[in-house]
C-alpha cells in the first residue's frame, strides 16, 4: 500500500485517498508513549487517533501539580518504565509546569516536549501567544472547559451545578509557571526562606487578578464548537467567577497546532530541529530537562551535577550555553 498513490496515474485497482487525507508520510511510523496531563485528555486522544504514529497514552491527574516534587517523581517513574524497543520516544504533554518537569532525565528513549511554561501555552498554541498574553495582561486567570471538566481530586466536575461560595476558586489556571523565574531572583536577593515567604504573600491569588480569560478549543465531542452545549456550562462558570470578583471577562480562541505537532511527529529524532520545529524540544537519552529562563523555556542538558556547579549544556536547537549556579536546587 505504501507509496502506491504517489503517481496518481494507476488506471484501476488503486484505492483513492479520502478527500481529507493528510499528505503521505515519509517518516516511518514511530511507537510513542505519551505521558499527558489530564487537562488535555480529550485533545490528546483526538490527536493520538489522527497521528501517523502508533501512540499509547498515560494520563496523570492535574492534582499532582500541587506539589512539583511529587509530579516530578511520578513523571520520572513513568519515563523510566518505558522500554526501548518497542517505544521510539516518550512525548510529555507538559510544560515546565512550576519546574515540575525540570530535572527529568530521558532514560531508554528520547523525550519530546513543547517549549511551554505550562498547559496555558498548549491551549494557546505557542510560546509567542503565551508571552503576548502574559506581557499585556499579567493579572489574568485562565479557564477552559477541558481543564474545568477534570474537577478536583480526580472527580469530574459537576458542570451543571451552581458554583456556590468559593468552590470555583481553583477551577482556573494562573500563570504559575512564570513565577519561578521571579522566585530565582528572590532567592538570590533574600535567600530561600525569605523568598518562600514572599512568594506565599504573592500567592494570595485573587488580589492580583483583574481579568478572566476563557480559552475555547475546538470541541472534541461535536462539530458545533468551540462554544457548544458542551462548553457553555463551563464558560458560564468562568463568567460567574469574573463577575463575582469584578474581573473583565474575555474569550480567547485556543489553538491545537502545538499539540498536533507534538503528537503528530512534528519533530525528528535524528538531527537538529528546523526553525519550524523550534517550539518542540527533543531530549536524548541520558540528558535532562533544564529551565532556560529565556524564550527557549526549556533546554536539554547534562543532569544536574553537584550543587553550585554550573552544568555544561549541549547543543539544543542550535544554542549552547550554561545555566547560572545558585538556583533553588531542583533535582
Ligand atoms: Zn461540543
Amino acid at each position: 500500500m505504501q507509496g502506491s498513490r504517489s503517481t496518481g496515474t494507476e488506471p484501476s485497482g488503486s484505492v483513492p485517498a479520502p478527500a481529507h487525507a493528510a499528505p503521505v508520510e515519509t517518516q516511518r511510523p514511530l511507537k510513542i508513549k505519551v505521558i499527558a496531563c489530564e487537562v488535555l485528555a480529550r485533545q490528546v486522544y483526538q490527536q493520538a487517533a489522527r497521528s501517523p504514529h502508533v501512540i499509547d497514552v498515560d494520563l496523570l491527574e492535574k492534582g499532582l501539580h500541587d506539589d512539583a516534587a511529587v509530579l516530578r517523581g511520578e513523571l520520572q517513574r513513568r519515563i523510566d518504565a518505558v522500554p526501548n524497543p518497542p517505544y521510539d520516544a516518550v512525548v510529555l504533554v507538559y510544560g515546565l509546569c512550576n519546574r515540575a518537569t525540570e530535572g527529568l532525565v530521558a532514560r531508554n528513549a528520547p523525550l519530546v516536549m513543547a517549549r511551554a511554561h505550562d498547559c496555558i501555552t498548549l491551549y494557546l498554541g505557542s510560546r509567542e501567544e503565551y508571552a503576548a498574553q502574559f506581557d499585556q495582561y499579567p493579572g489574568t486567570y485562565y479557564y477552559s472547559a477541558e481543564y474545568m471538566e477534570r474537577g478536583k481530586d480526580g472527580r469530574p466536575a459537576g458542570a451543571g451545578a451552581a458554583d456556590a461560595g468559593g468552590a470555583a476558586q481553583d477551577e482556573g489556571m494562573a500563570f504559575n509557571s512564570r513565577l519561578p523565574a521571579q522566585f530565582e531572583e528572590l532567592v538570590r536577593k533574600y535567600g530561600e526562606d525569605n523568598a518562600r515567604y514572599l512568594m506565599e504573600m504573592y500567592g494570595s491569588w485573587h488580589q492580583h487578578y483583574s481579568r478572566a480569560a476563557f480559552i475555547s478549543l475546538p470541541c472534541a465531542r461535536c462539530d458545533v464548537g468551540p462554544i457548544c452545549a458542551h462548553a457553555q456550562p463551563f464558560r458560564q462558570r468562568a463568567q460567574n467567577m469574573a463577575s463575582r470578583h469584578n474581573w473583565q471577562f474575555v474569550e480567547l480562541q485556543g489553538d491545537l497546532g502545538l499539540l498536533d505537532r507534538l503528537l503528530g511527529g512534528g519533530w525528528s529524532l535524528a538531527g537538529p530541529a528546523t526553525p519550524d520545529q523550534d517550539d518542540l524540544l527533543v531530549i536524548p537519552p541520558g540528558m535532562a530537562i533544564v529551565a532556560s529562563f529565556d524564550e527557549r523555556v526549556v533546554i536539554a542538558a547534562a543532569p544536574q551535577a553537584e550543587p553550585g556547579e554550573a552544568p555544561t549544556l549541549v547543543a539544543s536547537g542550535g544554542a549552547i550555553g550554561a545555566v547560572p549556579a545558585g538556583g533553588s536546587g531542583n533535582a
